[in-house]
């Protein structure tokens, strides 16, 4: 694979930077600091990495802080908004563009939404993308990073992230994406946009408190950031964990995803996953106007004020083949 041309030296790391356990708390801050190299922690076995899990325990630790802030309407509302207009950014952009690219965008925008994107605390687009394309080509083959039929529930809802060789970003594996260095920069230093969300959620609160509104800068941090964040985390950890073994198979895949419809409340149009399967590249996941996928109609209604474009819709050929499924399985059952 030719090397990608990396702006501002982020392949390159001097042999005198720390290895290690100081390394990976360098990791923490700068997520492509790997002086023994990408490569080496990819083919390594998985094995959880407890120290550079450390952030992680603390997003989770965090929400017990509950029982000393206590709850209110403002923070509790606040934090299912910041549920669910974060898991848009996860189902619309982390996954919809920038790891299937079912729409376009212009380089400012793209940048926008990597912001948003990044807000909700699950690392860069760019380690997304390359993880979910990869789970795409290895569906619930042993190769599969988060494939519950292979490796069982936890490891494919929580272990496969806590796992050395799963935290470096494979940019050779991305390159649509790698060439813009803004995007690597927030893939690089993943954690500034969740540290100044979270900053941004105890402002929110300390001003609210300000004006008279009964909540309060802690109060907000643990609703707003911990609590929801956490949700959140879980809440999209479902699709790989339950997408492949709850729910109906309307397609034929070579994999075991199937179709949910709870998880597609939990997700917002996600749980129809094995429409996914079967097509990747539209923007929809719920092929008929029966099947709920807000996701798609926040992107529909995006797209009218021009700042997206282009979204992609189910070929005629996939109607056709879940339509000659449909009878096959009638003349089954007869
Ligand atoms: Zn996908
Ligand atoms: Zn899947």
């Amino acid at each position: 694979m030719t090397p990608l041309p990396f702006p501002m030296g982020m392949q390159s790391q001097p042999a005198t930077k720390p290895t290690g356990l100081w390394a990976t708390f360098v990791r923490w801050v700068d997520t492509d600091h790997i002086p023994e190299g990408a490569d080496v922690l990819r083919a390594a076995q998985d094995k959880v990495d407890w120290p550079r899990c450390i952030p992680f325990a603390i997003l989770h630790l965090g929400c017990l802080a509950v029982i000393w802030v206590g709850w209110s309407p403002a923070a509790v509302w606040t934090a299912v908004a910041l549920y669910f207009i974060r898991m848009l950014a996860i189902t619309g952009v982390y996954h919809r563009y920038f790891s299937h690219k079912t729409y376009s965008t212009s380089r400012f925008f793209q940048f926008i939404m990597a912001l948003w994107g990044a807000a909700a605390v699950q690392r860069g687009a760019l380690w997304w993308a390359y993880n979910h394309r990869h789970h795409h080509q290895h569906s619930d083959e042993p190769d599969d990073k988060h494939s519950p039929v292979q490796h069982g529930f936890w490891w494919a809802h929580i272990g496969w992230i806590t796992s050395k060789r799963n935290f470096p970003t494979d940019y050779s594996k991305v390159p649509d994406l790698a060439k813009y260095p803004e995007l690597v920069f927030l893939n690089r230093f993943d954690v500034l946009v969740p540290a100044i969300f979270g900053a941004a959620c105890y402002g929110f609160g300390a001003w609210l408190g300000h004006i008279g509104v009964a909540t309060s800068g802690w109060q907000m941090l643990v609703w707003g950031f911990f609590i929801s964040t956490t949700v959140l985390f879980h809440g999209t950890a479902c699709i790989n964990s339950m997408a492949h073994v709850w729910g109906k198979r309307r397609f034929n895949t070579e994999d075991d995803s199937r179709n949910s419809w709870i998880l597609t409340f939990i997700t917002l149009g996600e749980g129809w996953h094995n429409n996914h399967h079967r097509y990747q590249a539209t923007t929809r996941q719920g092929f008929y106007w029966w099947e709920f996928d807000p996701t798609y109609y926040f992107l529909r209604a995006l797209s009218w004020t021009g700042l997206i474009w282009g979204l992609k819709s189910v070929p005629e050929s996939i109607y056709a083949e879940a339509q000659a499924l449909r009878t096959e399985k009638a003349a089954e059952l007869k």
